[in-house]
């Protein structure tokens, strides 16, 4: 499958859990701006995020005002198996599904088409942006995200560069915007999230031929597992 520009659709996804905790508005906003620009990129997971929040939509409507709360994600799960969700395509103002829903901004002067829930978070184009060096070829960017442990921060890795093995003390989400990446669980390009977690010791490699641009988000500190890794770990910032 490919879209109109030819890319092809993402293959690795957000979990079921991650896009009903973004449906309900239970995420950081780390995790909701990667579940968002997710949604700009696969079609499959737009549909999906939209009949939850259809579903919970629903919900509200039918609840008396004190009933609404922590209940509401237990009452969406029991719902999910129920064949026929009412109101289905009940109009939304959400602004939250128009961010998710709209097509990319034109593309950038760099060639990349970041799509528009990353946007906000930045004031230049990419190459204009402050970006700190992690070791030779990988440099990154914190985004300014609030409301919550969770960090998001921009990736970018040169062409055929090793990021150094390492696994993590929480969860890392890792959604790629440009070029793509490997390591031993599979192939990452454009659209497609990759999660891991502290199972995970995993040593990813950019694509050779295009330079690998990502958005992570992390709950916790990586912790670095080669030799290399050791000496770097006192440097890396969360
Ligand atoms: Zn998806």
């Amino acid at each position: 499958m490919s879209d109109r520009k030819g890319m092809a659709m993402p293959t690795h996804h957000v979990s079921e859990d991650l896009l009903l905790a973004y449906a309900a508005g239970t995420c950081s906003e780390a995790e909701a701006l990667l579940v968002a620009t997710h949604l700009t990129l696969c079609p499959t997971c737009r549909e999906r995020a939209m009949e939850y929040e259809s579903l919970g939509g629903a919900l509200l409507d039918e609840m008396p005002v004190e009933t609404v709360g922590d209940d509401l994600l237990e009452s969406v799960f029991a719902r999910l198996d129920d064949p026929a969700p009412r109101e289905a395509d009940r109009p939304d103002s959400r602004s939250r599904r128009e961010s998710a829903s709209v097509a990319p901004r034109a593309e950038r002067p760099d060639g990349i088409l970041l799509p528009r829930p990353l946007q906000t978070y930045l004031d230049a184009d990419l190459d204009g942006l402050p970006w700190a060096s992690l070791k030779r070829g990988i440099d990154q960017y914190p985004l300014a995200v609030s409301g919550g442990p969770a960090r998001a921060k921009l990736l970018r890795l040169r062409s055929g560069v090793a990021v150094p093995a390492h696994t993590h003390a929480g969860t890392e989400l890792t959604l790629v915007l440009a070029g793509g990446f490997s390591d031993d669980r599979g192939h990452f390009v454009r659209g497609d999230v990759a999660f891991a977690d502290e199972d995970v010791d995993h040593r990813p490699v950019a694509d050779e031929g295009e330079d690998c641009l990502c958005l992570t988000v992390l709950d916790a500190p990586l912790r670095l597992t080669g030799t290399f890794g050791r000496l770097l770990n006192p440097f890396l910032r969360f």
